[in-house]
């Protein structure tokens, strides 16, 4: 292995760093690159940008090798994509697993298909890819990347998440104990700046662990048949909100999650429009939201309960269009009044061709299909104005707002009118 450790303090350097305050400063690097010659360059580089220490190794495996051995994480890892024995790519898998979230920088030039994929590939693994710099290295682009680094990976929420594991006891006690209550998040009509309604997305207040969030436990719920209970008390809340509103003069729909899973029951549809009459609300002020998770059983019985509340009035969404299951085949079978794309062709969109390509196919399907777009998850300005130009209804992101609580939104419409 023909890695050594390095240091910038050790050593004769005398870059911007030394004199403090380049933007490697104070930073634990890996390089990983087989050519031993560029290898030194980004070194060199590096440390005249201000990394506090610098580490070598000539491909994937050698790289692992280090990691695990120093046990301690790095702050930025730069790889090559083509290496021999272990590439890039087969690095950053085994890399994510020995340490999560790692932020990175890929020393090839890589078209941008291929980047897209890249990223998302690193996303998928846990890992952030902050961006690729082509050979021969520049300092200023590599200085470009650096400055990208943030030392905690932001969560999407501020709330607690995904692997904290529950028991289904857990769970059902928290909704015997009526924990769990709808937030609010606004959805605006795009061609005029009105906020129109607001989708419920539920959170368990845990009196332990703070708000939780839905991936924690709808799952649970679903596959120990158990969502029913979950879902009447979010139907039941979030129409009485909706009633409330409207007597209060704000003309706002409210949409609700459902999960697939609970239509394989043909008798569903009747306890859904119970739940929502019975606090007032009519169904025509309502949309409900499906998403086909997984591969559906009892599609006659779904597709009956769906007929049903349409014909009672209820709006129905695909929910996630575009990922797993909601795909275009589901619009032939139902009367969706209204296509809702999934946030990972929304968010930064305006910056990933292959995102922006089916965020578009989509509104052109909904086009169409003469049916309502909507689009979950616009970020930035940059994605707001995106789905504004290309025709999209209604939009839902953090740009706007993050989920409420359910109280504040008449208070959030008045402020936003
Ligand atoms: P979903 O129905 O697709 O809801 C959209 C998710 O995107 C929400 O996550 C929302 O908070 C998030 N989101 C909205 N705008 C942005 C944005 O700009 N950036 C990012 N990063 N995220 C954004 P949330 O609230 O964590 O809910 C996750 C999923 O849990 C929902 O996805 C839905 O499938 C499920 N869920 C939530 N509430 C319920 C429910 O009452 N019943 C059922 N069955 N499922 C629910
Ligand atoms: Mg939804
Ligand atoms: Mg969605």
């Amino acid at each position: 292995m023909s890695d050594r450790k390095r240091s910038a303090h050790d050593g004769v350097a005398d870059g911007p760093g030394e004199a403090g305050g380049g933007p490697a400063e104070g930073m634990m690097v890996l390089v990983a690159e087989d050519q031993e010659v560029t290898r030194s360059l980004l070194v060199a580089m590096l440390e005249s940008l201000g990394a506090k220490g610098v580490i070598e190794a000539e491909d994937g495996r050698a790289a692992l090798e280090i990691s695990r051995e120093l046990g301690q994480p790095f702050d930025i890892v730069i790889t090559d994509i083509d290496m021999p024995d272990m590439d890039g790519m087969a690095f950053i898998r085994k890399l994510s697993a020995v340490q999560s979230g790692a932020s990175l920088i890929i020393t090839s030039a890589l078209d941008r298909g291929l980047l897209d994929s890249v990223e998302a590939m690193c996303a998928a693994y846990g890992a952030r890819l902050l961006g690729t710099i082509p050979k021969p290295a520049s300092a200023e682009r590599m200085a470009e990347l650096l400055s990208r680094f943030r030392p905690q990976p932001q969560m999407a929420d501020n709330i607690a998440v995904p692997h904290m594991a529950f028991t289904l006891d857990e769970v059902l006690a928290g909704l015997a104990h009526e924990e769990f209550e709808p937030y609010m998040q606004p959805q605006i009509e795009l061609a005029s700046g009105r906020v129109v309604g607001a989708e419920a997305l539920v959170r368990w207040r845990h009196p332990e662990k703070g708000i939780v969030s839905p991936y924690a436990f709808v799952e649970l719920l679903e596959s120990e048949g158990r969502i029913a209970d979950l879902t009447w008390l979010m139907l039941a809340k979030s129409a009485a909100y909706c009633k409330l509103w409207r007597e209060g003069g704000l003309d706002l729909r409210v949409s609700v999650n459902i999960s697939a899973k609970l239509l394989s029951d043909a008798t569903m549809a009747d306890a859904i429009i119970w739940q929502v009459q019975n606090q007032g609300l009519q169904p025509h002020h309502m949309t409900l939201e499906v998403s086909e998770s997984a591969a559906m059983s009892h599609v006659g019985e779904v597709i009956e309960n769906l007929l049903r509340l349409r014909m009672k009035g209820f709006g129905l969404s695909v929910d996630d269009y575009g990922t797993g299951y909601s795909t275009a085949q589901q619009l032939t079978r139902v009367p969706f009044t209204e296509l809702k794309i999934d946030r990972a062709f929304v968010s930064h969109a305006s910056r990933k061709e292959s995102s922006r390509q089916i965020l578009e196919s989509s509104l052109e399907m909904a086009r169409r299909l003469n049916i309502r777009s909507a689009a979950e998850g616009a970020e930035t300005p940059e994605d707001w104005n995106l789905l504004r130009q290309a025709g999209c209804d209604i939009a839902q992101g953090y740009h706007v707002a993050k989920p409420m609580e359910a109280q504040a939104f008449p208070e959030w419409v008045a402020g936003w009118a």
